[in-house]
């Protein structure tokens, strides 16, 4: 290799230079992220509204548009040594198999035994959980990451925790299951006849295979039915992007440390959370007038809500259960085609991220997923880690943004992140391999569908 390594491949923090505090992006917004609704009266939901469904302290943090900087509790910092930093790695393999003049650099979630990023805010959410003398949460997952680091963060502080998982995925991925079960969580596949929620979806939709839509409206049926329980989200909400914060934080002290500074972040896009936190101390920034980043958010071509989206309020949920969230959406009975393998399967968007996309702070691409996993062999033959579906999101547009710098000559530096490891995906990868993988790209028609079922509400 020719380049001379004056970055270190490893850019690494010491303990004592980890963040202490998470950053609160919305402080520095001028428009403001809009508020969640009561489906019932269209007001904007209280802290006494939410209660029954969210923990205390998560609802302040929720619904606070202006404290900038959140203390992150010793507790919460003392388990995130346990795991973090997460590395900040320059990717001299990739850039010289590219042989592309950009410098990339990736930020790794998927060091720790979850495989992603989620931990960062489950173990928040059970803390706050803990805090308030609850016995237990629950939540949906969906291909298993969130569940997994959820059970983990409950085992930890000694919390029940009951995870609703859409069948589909319970189905083909029996391992995730078991790590769950193995920290001691209880999983149900969903819809289920559990609840009064998952036996109306399968009345209406007999054989469906879930969504995560209608996974949410089991999970918080069980969290308000029962005492002692709340409800718990792995992302789109604000006090998630609050928690992932940690990511761009430690990336950015990073950053500063060696002087780097990136001129496109690219992230992929579910719920919004990874991006929503690596994006934030560096969107901090450009809201201020300091500096000028250029984001990119990155969805699949089969689940496009910020790039064919309508930007409304819309229910959360397949069950109209939920506060209602205005954001990218593609309809709360929009489900995912079967054949789509690569998650980021949800119909919604973060409300910040919504309403900063809306505002023009941010991009987003969609990408089909035969490229997606094209890029994901790549990257795992030069760089070794082998990522997760999602995270090869990020790398494809990583990858041809950097294509693009060979043709053009120029040195941009790229940061992408990488949201964690796919071990749990090859059945994914095996289609893949087989060259059964398909890419299905939703019809107008098709979509129209979703729209129709938005809420017409005039504010
Ligand atoms: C959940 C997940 C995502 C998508 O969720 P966001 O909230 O959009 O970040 C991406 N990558 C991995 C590995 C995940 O587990």
């Amino acid at each position: 290799m020719s380049a001379k390594k004056v970055i270190p491949y490893k850019i690494y923090l010491e303990e004592n230079e980890l963040p202490k505090t998470w950053y609160n992006v919305r402080a520095d917004m001028q428009n403001k992220p809009a508020p969640l609704l009561n489906p019932g009266t269209l007001k904007p939901m209280t802290a006494a509204d939410l209660a029954p469904v969210f923990c205390d302290e998560l609802i302040k943090q929720e619904l606070d548009n202006d404290t900038r900087e959140y203390p992150i509790p010793q507790e919460i910092q003392d388990f995130y040594k346990m795991y973090r930093p997460s590395p900040l790695v320059r990717a001299y393999c990739l850039e010289e198999k590219l042989k592309t003049p950009a410098k990339i650099y990736y930020k790794f979630e998927g060091n720790n035994t979850s495989g992603s990023h989620k931990l960062n805010s489950a173990i928040a959410q059970a803390y706050y959980a803990k805090k308030q003398g609850l016995k237990g949460v629950t939540t949906e997952t969906g291909a298993g990451q969130w569940g997994t680091a959820l059970s983990m963060a409950c085992s930890y502080f000694d919390l029940d925790c009951k995870v609703y998982m859409v069948k589909v995925s319970y189905e083909q991925k029996p391992f995730r299951r078991e790590v769950m079960r193995t920290y001691g969580a209880s999983v149900v596949p969903s819809p289920s006849d559990t609840t009064a929620v998952g036996r109306k979806i399968l009345e209406q939709f007999p054989g469906t295979t879930g969504s995560l839509g209608c996974a949410i409206s089991e999970a918080v049926e069980v969290a308000v039915s029962n005492p002692g329980y709340r409800y718990v989200l792995g992302s789109v909400l604000n006090q998630v992007l609050l928690h992932q914060s940690v990511i761009g934080v430690e990336a950015k002290t990073a950053m500063d440390k060696y002087g780097i500074v990136p001129d496109m972040i690219i992230g992929c896009a579910g719920g919004g959370s990874n991006l929503g936190g690596l994006i934030a101390p560096f969107m901090g920034q450009k809201l201020r007038g300091e500096r000028d980043y250029q984001f990119i958010a990155v969805e699949p071509a089969s689940c496009p809500s910020l790039t064919r989206g309508k930007f409304a309020y819309d229910f959360c949920d397949t069950g109209m259960v939920c506060p209602m969230a205005k954001m990218y959406t593609l309809g709360s009975g929009f489900i995912p085609a079967p054949n789509h393998a690569g998650g980021l399967r949800y119909h919604g968007m973060s409300s910040i991220l919504s309403q900063l996309y809306h505002d023009g702070y941010m991009e987003a691409r969609a990408v089909e997923q035969t490229k997606v996993f094209e890029a994901a062999e790549q990257f795992a033959r030069v760089e070794g880690i082998l990522p997760a579906p999602e995270s090869s999101h990020a790398i494809r547009v990583a990858i041809d943004e950097a294509l693009k710098c060979k043709e053009t000559g120029e040195e941009k530096t790229i940061l992408f992140g990488l949201t964690g490891t796919g071990y749990f995906d090859m059945v994914a990868y095996e289609k893949y391999h087989d060259g059964q993988m398909t890419d299905y790209i939703p019809t107008d028609a098709d979509l129209e569908k979703g729209f129709a079922g938005i809420p017409k509400i005039d504010l």
